[in-house]
């Protein structure tokens, strides 16, 4: 086995998708019904001593997967995972934008779940032969992707707590409509008090399905007071704003400058916070990263010195926010409009994902 070898079999699909049915997915997509007809296999084996490797680098029909009852992800959660997505531009090529910090990201979120750290040529591999082999399931209608889910799971059947030594990468894809469903309109958010997603020396910063299972009882509390997400607090300390169950947080000044939470080892840092930096830096506007708690975010609206607010990801990219609910209390309008420079800057990143916008960062990676 070598480790690096990034040279995929393929066996492909004798059952392919009838091409109405993938038409009639294709019309309305939503976001993660519906899969390819592939999936990308890599997987892993250490001996005893912790030394090991990727081996048998393949493409399969997507499927359920086979595992023993005592995989330790089934028990353990020793799970991480990807997002982000495909683009096809104009010309009939497809696209991925910053693989290269999503592959980082990986192996980052890998280290603290004590799995294996996947080669990034096999991670960029791996994104090219299955979109390669799906490409038809690109939609192309405004602002649809093929959405991409890298994930790692712990297979080994041991129920010992320890890290395990068999270990499946997987990749398989969905395609991708708008997140929140049509225009894009500011949605409610409930500030959760009675959970939190991380703390000091947890698993926050990785990118982690165990974190997504426990924000899922603060989610069900929002829904349950009207709202479509939750913000979570460092509450231990000053009410530091931390970010959404899968988004991080943006704030717009009336000077026109940005702010967003600081990396505190409790947040996950987005590529697209990472990149919302960037663009915001280009057009020379201030953009800062630092502490900022619910207590500015409250005076800051009152005041008119915060003008926007908006939460960012791969999957539904920019959303503003609307009103911020904090038990009984409302923070901001309701039925307030997505704000200028949150749209402005949504349009140019979409832009550049889709190719309508240079690129002159170098962010996009052709996959087909
Ligand atoms: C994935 C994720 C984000 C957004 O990251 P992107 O790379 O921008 O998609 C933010 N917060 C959490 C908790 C996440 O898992």
């Amino acid at each position: 086995m070598t480790p690096t070898d990034p040279s995929f079999t393929q066996q492909l699909t004798t059952r392919p998708t009838p091409v109405a049915e993938r038409q009639a997915m294709l019309a309305n997509p939503g976001f993660g019904n519906f899969f390819t007809d592939h999936t990308a296999i890599v997987d892993f084996r250490a001996d005893e001593s912790g030394e090991g490797g990727w081996y048998g680098a393949r493409l399969e029909p997507y499927g359920p997967i086979a595992l023993d009852p005592a995989a330790a992800v089934l028990h353990y959660g020793q799970e991480i995972f990807e997002g982000m997505k495909a683009y096809r531009h104009a010309d009939g090529s497809v696209w991925t934008f910053r693989a290269d910090a999503n592959a980082a990201r990986l192996n980052r979120s890998a280290v603290r779940l004590a799995l294996p750290q996947l080669p990034e040529e096999l991670f960029l591999e791996s994104l090219r032969q299955l979109v390669g082999v799906d490409v038809d399931w690109i939609p192309s209608g405004d602002g649809e992707s093929l959405y991409l889910r890298p994930f790692m799971i712990a297979t080994e059947a041991f129920l010992g707590v320890r890290p395990a030594r068999e270990v499946s990468y997987r990749v398989i894809a969905s395609p991708a409509g708008n997140y929140f469903g049509g225009e894009v309109r500011p949605v409610d958010i409930w500030v959760s008090r009675n959970y939190a997603r991380a703390g000091r020396g947890g698993t926050g910063a990785a990118k982690a399905g165990g974190n997504y299972a426990s924000s899922l009882a603060a989610q069900l509390e929002a829904e349950a007071h009207g709202c479509k997400q939750v913000l979570f607090l460092d509450q231990a300390n000053d009410n530091a704003v931390e970010e959404l169950g899968g988004m991080n947080v943006f704030f717009v000044f009336r000077d026109g400058s940005l702010v967003t939470p600081a990396l505190s080892g409790t947040i996950l840092e987005g590529v697209t916070r990472s990149s919302i930096i960037q663009l915001g830096r280009d057009r020379g506007l201030t953009v800062t990263e630092r502490t900022i708690t619910l207590e500015e975010w409250r005076g800051g609206v009152a005041s008119g010195e915060i003008t926007e607010v908006f939460a960012c990801g791969t999957a539904a990219v920019i959303t503003p926010i609307g009103r911020l609910r904090d038990g009984d209390e409302f923070i901001g309008a309701p039925d307030s409009a997505a704000g200028e420079v949150t749209m402005s800057i949504r349009t140019e990143l979409l832009g550049i994902q889709t190719g309508v916008v240079e690129d002159t960062h170098g962010w996009l990676t052709r996959l087909v």
